[in-house]
C-alpha cells in the first residue's frame, strides 16, 4: 500500500479524523494505478460514519430559465442561447404535484429549486406556502435552492418547515470569477454562512470539470470544510450547447471517482451526494460512483438535462447493498 493510501486509512479510518490539506494534496497526486484502493478506502469511510443508508434525492425545477445571473455552466442563464424556454414559476399545486411524484418514485427528499439570483416577495411567499401543504401531507425532507438569500427570508423558510437549503460554491475562491461575474463567491459564502446560522441544514457543493486546475479543487473542499455542510453534492460538468461552457470536455472518469473520493475524506460524516452529470461522465461505471465513497445520489431529471432512469439506479442502490433512506 502507498505511503498515502496508509496515511488515510491512519487518519480518516483509524482515529476517524478528516483529511487534511496535506493528505488531500497527497491524494490528488497519487498515481492512477492506486486510484482503485482509495476508492476502496474512501468507500469503508462512508460505511464506517453512514452505515448502508443512502439518500436519494428529486429535484423540482419551478421556475426554469431566464435567469439573470451569467454562470458559464448552466443554460437557465438568460444571457446564453440554450434550448431551455423559459417557464413561469409553478403555482402551488404544482408544487404539491411534484412533491407527490418524488414521494412515489421512492425518494426521501425534495428539493425545490428556481433560476433567480435571488426570491422575490411574491416567490417567496408561494414556495412557503407550498412547504407547508408538502410537509402536512407527505413523509418527505424538504429543501429548497433559491439563490442568495437574507436573512429574513431565511428566518421565513426556516419558520415554513423547510428542512435544508441549497447554496453551492461551485467552486474554488479562486476560479469562481471565471465561472460567474453577475454575483460573487463572498455573496455565495455569506448566503452559506447565515443558513447554517439559523439552524438549516447546509447543502453546500459544486461542479467538477469548468476548466479549474487541481489547486482549485482543493481549495474548494478546504473552504467546505471550514463551512461544513451537513450535505455536499457533487456535479460534474455536462457541457451544455450555447453557454460559455458548452464546449468543455468531459472531466475524466477516474478524477471524477478520485474527487468523490477527495470529498469523502474531507467531509467524513457529510452527505455525499452524486449529482448531475454522472451519467455522462461516468456512464456505465455508476456503480463505482456509488462505492467512492457517496452516501446519497440524485435521481434523474435534472434541471436540464434527463440522466438515467429511477429502475436502473435503484436496481444498483439494490445490488450494491444500499437501504434506500426514507
Ligand atoms: S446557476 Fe442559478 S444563478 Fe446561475 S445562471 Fe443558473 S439559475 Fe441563474
Amino acid at each position: 500500500m502507498s505511503s498515502t493510501l496508509q496515511r488515510i486509512r491512519d487518519r480518516v479510518l483509524d482515529r476517524q479524523l478528516p483529511a487534511d490539506a496535506p493528505l488531500l494534496d497527497a491524494v490528488a497526486q497519487l498515481p492512477s494505478e492506486h486510484v482503485p484502493e482509495l476508492l476502496t478506502l474512501a468507500d469503508a469511510v462512508r460505511a464506517q460514519r453512514c452505515g448502508s443508508g443512502v439518500a436519494v434525492e428529486v429535484l423540482y425545477n419551478a421556475k426554469k430559465g431566464g435567469c439573470s445571473e451569467d454562470c458559464n455552466f448552466c443554460s437557465q442563464s438568460a444571457r446564453f442561447a440554450t434550448d431551455v424556454d423559459a417557464e413561469p414559476l409553478s403555482s402551488v399545486q404544482g408544487f404539491i404535484d411534484a412533491a407527490r411524484d418524488a414521494h412515489a418514485r421512492g425518494a426521501g427528499e425534495f428539493c425545490i429549486v428556481v433560476a433567480v439570483r435571488g426570491p422575490s416577495a411574491k416567490l417567496l411567499d408561494r414556495v412557503c406556502e407550498a412547504v407547508v401543504a408538502i410537509k402536512q401531507e407527505l413523509p418527505l425532507n424538504v429543501a429548497v435552492s433559491l439563490g442568495i438569500l437574507r436573512d429574513d427570508q431565511i428566518e421565513r423558510l426556516l419558520r415554513a418547515g423547510v428542512d435544508k437549503v441549497n447554496h453551492n460554491l461551485e467552486t474554488s475562491k479562486r476560479y469562481f470569477p471565471f465561472v460567474c461575474t453577475t454575483h460573487s463567491y463572498e455573496e455565495r459564502w455569506q448566503t452559506c454562512l447565515l443558513v447554517k446560522q439559523y439552524g438549516i441544514e447546509l447543502c453546500c457543493g459544486g461542479i467538477i470539470g469548468m476548466g479549474e486546475t487541481v489547486a482549485d479543487r482543493l481549495d474548494f473542499l478546504t473552504a467546505l470544510q471550514e463551512l461544513e455542510p451537513q450535505e455536499v453534492p457533487i456535479n460534474f460538468l455536462n457541457p451544455r450547447p450555447g453557454t460559455p461552457f458548452g464546449e468543455r470536455s468531459l472531466v475524466e472518469p477516474v478524477e471524477a471517482l478520485r474527487f468523490v473520493a477527495m470529498a469523502r475524506l474531507a467531509l467524513p460524516n457529510a452527505l455525499i451526494r452524486f449529482a448531475g452529470g454522472r451519467e455522462v461522465t461516468l456512464a456505465g461505471l455508476q456503480d463505482l460512483g456509488m462505492r467512492s465513497g457517496a452516501s446519497g445520489l440524485v435521481l434523474g431529471n435534472y434541471l436540464t438535462t434527463s440522466g438515467r432512469s429511477d429502475d436502473d439506479d435503484f436496481e444498483m442502490l439494490n445490488r450494491l447493498g444500499f437501504e434506500v433512506l426514507a
